[in-house]
């Protein structure tokens, strides 16, 4: 097959130890995500990709974590003239300037880097208009002579960075149905977690539009992952408890304290390492530090909050970058919206917190939740997307 994707790794080639580990779940993922339709050949510094389809391949391949950069190249043997018959084929007459950059990792090729990139340009300046500009040129000409052949490319695609997901183990996601949640999902899948999500559902005082609406954004996640699943936690009598028995300035506080005492005791059951959310310090009451600190108090469990020091701005970025913002502002309530009270404490104390729930019979409410929870993990199935 004359034409391949050729992958640079990530972050992960400064990972000695755990390289193979890494390298091979990144192939596993890009099976699992792209199909196992695909011939994969790998070493320690690169992977080989042989398809019918290279150019559709690669665009898929820019959404995988763990790839530093996607390049679509041309093999031919370890010799001078095919090299040349190839540079000429490819580079883009439209173009004017070039340069060539050899890498020779084949120690038994006769001719060192440099020089056959000197050699290289001169027998392209020879058989073509091209002239050569080694500070900005129109094209790169790559040329990588490894033991396995050459390898001829002059454009690269950038990959999605990161480590390759599960890597890491397991988080576990608090996604509601905003714009905070999924980029707070889509940063620690970068980092190689694999992330299942945690959804607080209250019928009927939310609808099942709000609820496809999470669904939805947990399959754009998935498109980045493959393994994505969506844990739903019938929370409306809890919610209904504490809007009869807690003075309305601690409702939400109180509410975002059971949350994480769920999200922690379901995090041991799925074994998931790490709860994460999109809180962001100071956008609502419930994210000022004192309420942070306050509702945090409820768990020993690591919560990484990967959006907490970017601003609004900065976040939606990032969400129409990776296609979430435009389901994330569809209109539809969740449970925090319909009961919050007209003014949230902004400043809770956690004695009082204490005090109030002390009325609740919390562990009961909550263990009847978590024996309650609906896992969604298959979302070609689900008909979510007609109903938004
Ligand atoms: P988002 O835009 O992600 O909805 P937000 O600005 O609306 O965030 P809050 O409603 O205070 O903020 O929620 C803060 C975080 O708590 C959310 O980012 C999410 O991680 C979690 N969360 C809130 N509501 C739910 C829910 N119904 N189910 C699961 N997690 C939730
Ligand atoms: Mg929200």
């Amino acid at each position: 097959m004359d034409k391949l994707i050729l992958i640079k790794y990530g972050e992960l080639t400064t990972k000695k130890d755990n390289r193979n580990f890494f390298i091979n779940t990144l192939e596993k993922n890009i099976k699992n995500l792209i199909g196992e339709d695909i011939i994969i050949r790998k070493d320690r510094v690169r992977m080989y990709i042989e398809c019918d389809n290279v150019e559709e391949v690669a665009l898929k391949l820019q959404k995988i974590f763990g790839i530093y950069s996607i390049v679509i190249c041309h093999k031919v043997n370890n010799n001078t003239e095919e090299i040349l018959g190839k540079a000429l084929e490819i580079m883009d007459s439209t173009k004017k300037t070039f340069k060539v950059v050899t890498n020779r990792a084949d120690k038994n090729f006769p001719t060192p880097s440099m020089e056959f990139s000197r050699i290289m340009g001169g027998l392209i300046l020879k058989n073509s208009d091209f002239k050569v500009d080694v500070h900005n040129p129109d094209i790169t000409l790559t040329i990588e002579i490894r033991n396995n052949g050459t390898f001829i490319y002059t454009n690269e695609l950038k990959g999605a960075g990161g480590y390759p997901v599960g890597i890491q183990g397991t988080g576990l996601l608090m996604l509601s149905g905003g714009i905070d949640s999924p980029v707070a999902g889509y940063l620690t899948l970068k980092r190689g977690v694999n992330v299942e999500c945690l959804y607080f559902d209250s019928p009927p005082h939310t609808s099942i539009e709000a609820k496809n609406k999470v669904l939805k954004l947990a399959s754009i996640l998935n498109s980045y992952s493959g393994h994505v699943k969506v844990h739903i936690v019938p929370f409306t009598e809890i919610q209904e408890e504490i809007f009869k028995k807690c003075p309305d300035t601690y409702m939400i506080t109180i509410m975002r304290r059971m949350m994480y005492r769920i999200a922690e005791k379901y995090s041991e059951k799925i074994g998931a390492k790490i709860i994460v959310n999109g809180e962001s310090i100071g956008q609502v009451a419930s994210q000022t530090l004192s309420s942070i600190e306050c509702i945090n108090n409820v768990t020993n469990k690591p919560i990484i909050r990967p959006v907490a020091c970017l601003d609004k701005l900065e976040i939606i970025n990032i969400a129409e970058k990776i296609g979430t913002y435009e389901t994330s502002i569809l209109p539809f309530e969740d449970c925090c919206t319909i009961f919050v009270p007209k003014h949230p404490v902004i400043n809770p104390k956690l004695d009082l917190c204490i005090d109030y729930e002390k009325v609740l019979d919390y562990d009961e409410l909550i263990d009847r939740c978590i024996n309650n929870i609906e896992i969604i993990s298959n979302f070609e199935e689900n008909k979510f997307e007609d109903l938004l």
